[in-house]
C-alpha cells in the first residue's frame, strides 16, 4: 500500500470516528492528532492493517457511566454523573485517573483515556489504558461533602475495577484526599484489603513514597532531557507554568533545584508573577494546607503580583513553558504569544493543554515540543511501581523511586526522539510519542487475536 494510500485510508477513518462520536470534540481531537502522525507505522506493516488495528484501537473496550447521588451538607439530594472507560487492556490492566471537575464528559473521559493507552505504553511496564470521573465540582465543598460524594461514586464503580482489571488513581481535583476515601468505601464493600486496586494512596495504607511528586519531576525530567539533547539547560533559565495543583507544584520544586527560576503559575481565575522565583513552601500552603486561591499566596509574598486572565498572556520573555492546568489552554493566539516571548521549549504537564493548531506552530517556528503522553508519564510509572509494591508488600525509600522515576522518563525521551528520526520526523517528538506508543499496543493486539 503507497504512502498517500494510507494517509486516505486514514482520513476516512478519521471520518468515521467523526461520525460515530459527533457531539466529542475533546476525543476527537485526541484521534486526530494520533491518525495524522502514526500512518507511516501502519503502512508498513501488513498485520496491522489485516488486523484493521487502527479501527479497533479506537474503540474503547467498555464505556460505563452511572448516576452518583449524594446528600450535601444543608440535607439537600445532590446528583452528578460518574464514568469510567476501558480503552485498551493490551498490554496489561487497565490504568488511568479519576477526574472530578464541571467540564468532565463522555467526550473528555474518552479523549484522556485514549491518550493513557499510548502514555502508559511509553512507560515500558505492564499497564492498559483507562480513565474516569465524575462532572462533580468539589470547590467549597466541605470535607464531610467530599467524603459522602466519593463514597457514593464508589459504590457503583467497585464493580468495574480490581488490582487485575483496572487500577484508577488520582486526576484533576482527586488527590490524596479523594484516594482515602475512595479506598476506604471499596474496602468496605468488597470486604478485602486489595491495596493494588488503586493508586495515590497514603502512606500509612500501601501508597509509595515519591508518587506525590512523580509527575511534576518526571515533567522536569524528561524536559531536561530534552533541553539537554539540543544544548539547553534549565540553569538560569526562566520557566513559566500554568496551574497550581499537583503538577505545577512538583514541576516548579524540581524546575528551581535545577537552577530555573519559575516566576509564574496560575488558578482557574488569574495568575501570579512573582520575579524572585515563586515560593514554593508558600504556594504548597494555599493550595495544599488551606485549598485556597492564588490571591492567598500575594498576602504572604507582597512582592507578587496577581493577575486576571490566563497565564499565558503573561507580558514578560522566557524560554521554557510548563503548561500544567488542564486542556486546550494554549490555542493558536495564546501559541503566537509563547514564541513572541522567546520561549524555546514547551512540554505538556497536564493532558492535552496544546489545541492542534498550536502544536502546529510551536513545531513550525523551532520550539522544542513533548507532548503530554511522553512528559507527564512520570506519575502513572510511579503508579505501577506502586502496584509492583503493593504486589510484593514492600515499600521501596523515596531515593529507590525518584532513580527509577528518573531512568524511565530518560527512557522515554530516548524512545520518543529515536522514533521520531526511524520514521524520517527529527524533532518531532508528537509523531515519535505517538508511533512509539502505538507499536507496542498494536503489537500485543496482534498476538493476541481479535478480541
Ligand atoms: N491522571 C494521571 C495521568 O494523567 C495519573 C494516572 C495514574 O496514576 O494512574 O496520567
Amino acid at each position: 500500500m503507497g504512502n498517500t494510500n494510507t494517509a486516505l485510508q486514514t482520513q476516512a477513518i478519521y471520518e468515521r470516528v467523526a461520525q460515530l462520536n459527533a457531539n466529542e470534540p475533546e476525543f476527537l481531537q485526541a484521534v486526530k492528532e494520533f491518525l495524522d502522525t502514526v500512518y507511516p507505522a501502519v503502512e508498513e506493516n501488513e498485520a496491522y492493517q489485516k488486523l484493521n488495528i487502527l479501527d479497533r484501537i479506537l474503540e474503547p473496550e467498555q464505556l460505563v457511566q452511572f448516576r452518583v447521588p449524594w446528600v450535601d451538607d444543608a440535607g439537600n439530594v445532590q446528583v452528578n454523573r460518574g464514568y469510567r472507560v476501558h480503552f485498551n487492556s493490551a498490554i496489561g490492566p487497565y490504568k488511568g485517573g479519576l477526574r472530578f471537575h464541571p467540564t468532565v464528559t463522555a467526550s473528555v473521559v474518552k479523549f484522556l483515556g485514549f491518550e493513557q493507552v499510548f502514555k502508559n505504553a511509553l512507560t515500558g511496564l505492564p499497564i492498559g489504558g483507562g480513565k474516569g470521573g465524575a462532572n462533580f465540582d468539589p470547590k467549597g465543598k466541605s470535607d464531610m461533602e467530599i467524603m459522602r460524594f466519593c463514597q457514593s461514586f464508589m459504590s457503583e464503580l467497585y464493580r468495574h475495577i480490581g488490582e487485575n482489571t483496572d487500577v484508577p488513581a488520582g486526576d484533576i481535583n482527586v488527590g490524596g484526599r479523594e484516594i482515602g476515601f475512595l479506598f476506604g468505601q471499596y474496602k468496605r464493600l468488597k470486604h478485602s484489603n486489595d491495596a493494588g486496586v488503586l493508586t495515590g494512596k497514603g502512606l500509612t495504607y500501601g501508597g509509595s513514597l515519591a508518587r506525590t511528586e512523580a509527575t511534576g519531576y518526571g515533567l522536569v525530567y524528561l524536559t531536561d532531557e530534552m533541553l539537554k539533547d539540543k544544548g539547553l539547560s534549565f540553569k538560569d533559565a526562566t520557566v513559566v507554568v500554568s496551574g497550581s495543583g499537583n503538577v505545577a507544584i512538583y514541576a516548579i520544586q524540581k524546575a528551581q533545584e535545577l537552577g530555573a527560576k519559575v516566576v509564574a503559575c496560575s488558578d482557574s481565575t488569574g495568575y501570579i508573577y512573582d520575579a524572585e522565583g515563586i515560593d514554593v513552601s508558600v504556594l504548597q500552603d494555599c493550595k495544599e494546607v488551606k485549598r485556597a486561591r492564588l490571591t492567598e499566596y500575594v498576602a504572604q509574598r507582597p512582592q507578587a503580583v496577581y493577575s486576571e486572565g490566563s497565564v499565558w498572556d503573561i507580558d514578560i520573555d522566557y524560554t521554557v513553558a510548563l503548561p500544567s492546568a488542564t486542556q486546550n489552554e494554549i490555542d493558536l493566539t495564546l501559541a503566537k504569544k509563547l514564541v513572541s516571548h522567546g520561549v524555546k521549549a514547551v512540554a505538556e504537564g497536564a493532558n492535552m493543554p496544546t489545541s492542534l493548531e498550536g502544536v502546529a506552530y510551536f513545531q513550525e517556528n523551532g520550539v522544542l515540543f513533548a507532548p503530554a503522553k511522553a512528559a507527564n508519564a512520570g506519575g502513572v510509572a510511579t503508579s505501577a511501581l506502586e502496584m509492583s509494591q503493593n504486589s510484593q508488600r514492600l515499600s521501596w525509600t523515596f531515593e529507590e523511586v525518584d532513580e527509577k522515576l528518573k531512568e524511565i522518563m530518560q527512557d522515554i525521551y530516548k524512545t520518543i526522539s529515536d522514533t521520531a528520526k526511524e520514521y524520517g520526523k527529527e524533532d518531532d517528538l508528537v509523531t515519535g510519542a505517538n508511533i512509539a506508543g502505538f507499536k507496542k499496543v498494536a503489537d500485543a493486539m496482534v498476538s493476541q487475536g481479535i478480541v
